[in-house]
């Protein structure tokens, strides 16, 4: 088992305490008018021990402005990356999900990216090369860092046509939609074969309309969708928070459903970091991860969700008005097309823990998940063959075991979970996922390619 070398940074509780004791002992002078400053950077720097000190206090994180993000943007104003010693986190705002893989691609020496928020399974795909032009970028993922805070909108012209969660009823609508229209239903997503995509697949293969053949489905920017659902040249768009919200209360279009309605503490987006900068940098790997698990704790508390709004709508972050956010962060959704509104604050996103386990912790169980499904729909030509070659990818990529290491040393131990399986998996249509049998999966769903 590889991840037994890995372990060479474990340390004892022991040795731990002691180093911070012997810390605190050096504080025993007051600090001197003319050091003050030197004295302040030591103080802080005294809650953290020499064996957790990390080895860099710099790092670049890439973010799309969305819900995902809030993790890496609080953690960044709320201090928490400081108080782990991270004092020079640049967390950066990426243009597009093809730019942000382009800038991790060329890392931060380059200009671009050490890592950051991805969907899935963006950072093993990156690994295999197989989104990079062959070029293998390895990627560790390390954390999730949200579940819900996105859903299907459809275009307005489509009220009343019965396109809601369970769309069998409007198969034939939007089936025979190309003989009245001239042309297929028109579906985008931000980036093929990931999240966004997956969504709308699932959601149209469980009301019979294959998302291969009986509609059009591609890549287009945000922007330009909801312009193209205005003007009655986009009929669908499987987007996140703040879209949903704009696009129904715009008058632009209604919510066929959530994701969080498709399957309930879904996995989202995740953090993942180039593996050459984690290797380098283990103790600052797991310093980021304890900012960002803090983070989430804070993210989850409804008594700081105001201040969470007012921190991402500002102009250095998503730069939009906070009215926008408020209703997703309450859990407040109204879907539109005479469809009951949802008011649930677990209907919303969350980021550190839901009703059956933990967000943060990356299951490998959802890693299998996302590659299961992109055997399910054919994706990367056979480049990633059948299911234990995903599991050898996901074996390679996910560090479910730093995650346990940052959450031990943080204090965080009881939201450790148990295993690294979350179980079995249930979506809206009654399909089931059980981990130690995908084959069983990929066999109950009628419209596959594989
Ligand atoms: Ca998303």
């Amino acid at each position: 088992m590889t991840n037994f070398s890995r372990r060479r940074f474990l340390f004892t509780a022991g040795a731990s305490a002691a180093g911070s004791i012997l810390l605190k002992g050096c504080l025993g002078n007051p600090p001197s008018a003319t050091n003050a400053a030197t004295e302040t950077a030591q103080t802080q720097a005294t809650e953290i021990s020499p064996e957790q000190m990390p080895e860099t206090p710099r790092v670049k994180l890439g973010y799309i402005p969305i819900v995902e993000s809030a993790p890496l943007v609080i953690a960044k104003e709320k201090g928490f990356f400081a108080k782990y010693g991270m004092t020079e986190v640049d967390v950066s705002k990426q243009a597009s999900w093809a730019a942000a893989r382009d800038n991790v691609t060329i890392g931060s020496q380059g200009g671009g990216i050490d890592g950051g928020q991805w969907q899935m399974p963006m950072p093993h795909l990156m690994s295999e090369g197989i989104i990079t032009n062959g070029q293998k970028i390895p990627m560790y993922v390390l954390a999730q860092l949200n579940t819900h805070g996105n859903g299907i909108a459809i275009a307005q012209i489509h009220e009343g046509k019965g396109v809601a969660l369970d769309i069998s009823s409007a198969a034939d609508y939007i089936k025979g939609f190309q003989s009245t229209n001239g042309r297929k239903f028109k579906a985008a997503h931000t980036f093929p074969n990931v999240n966004q995509d997956f969504w709308i697949r699932y959601w149209l293969a469980a009301g019979g309309i294959d998302p291969d053949r009986d509609i059009d489905l591609l890549a287009v920017p945000p922007a330009e969708t909801v312009q193209g659902m205005r003007n009655g040249t986009m009929d669908a768009f499987s987007t996140g928070d703040p879209w949903p919200y704009r696009i129904v209360n715009d008058k632009i279009g209604f919510m066929a459903g959530l994701t969080s309605q498709l399957w309930k503490f879904h996995p989202e987006e995740y953090l993942a970091i180039r593996s050459d900068w984690v290797d380098k940098n283990p103790k600052a790997t797991k310093a980021i991860l304890k900012a960002i698990m803090e983070a989430q704790q804070w993210c989850d508390k409804p008594e700081n969700r105001a201040e969470l709004v007012q921190i991402v709508a500002g102009r250095s972050y998503f730069n939009i008005p906070a009215q926008v956010l408020e209703p997703p962060y309450a859990g407040q959704y109204n879907l539109g097309d005479g469809k009951p509104s949802v008011s649930d604050i677990k209907m919303g996103p969350l980021y550190w823990k839901d009703d059956i386990g933990s967000v943060s912790y990356p299951y490998k169980s959802h890693d299998l998940w996302f590659l299961t499904e992109s055997l399910r729909w054919g994706f990367h030509d056979g480049k990633i063959a059948d299911i234990d070659q995903a599991k050898k990818i996901i074996d390679a990529v996910n560090r479910e075991d730093l995650w346990k290491e940052a959450a031990k040393e943080a204090g965080f131990e009881a939201d450790i979970p148990q295993s690294t399986s979350r179980g079995v998996e249930k979506f809206f249509d009654g399909k089931e996922f059980d981990p130690e049998n995908p084959e069983a999966y990929l066999n109950s769903l009628e419209i596959k390619r594989a």
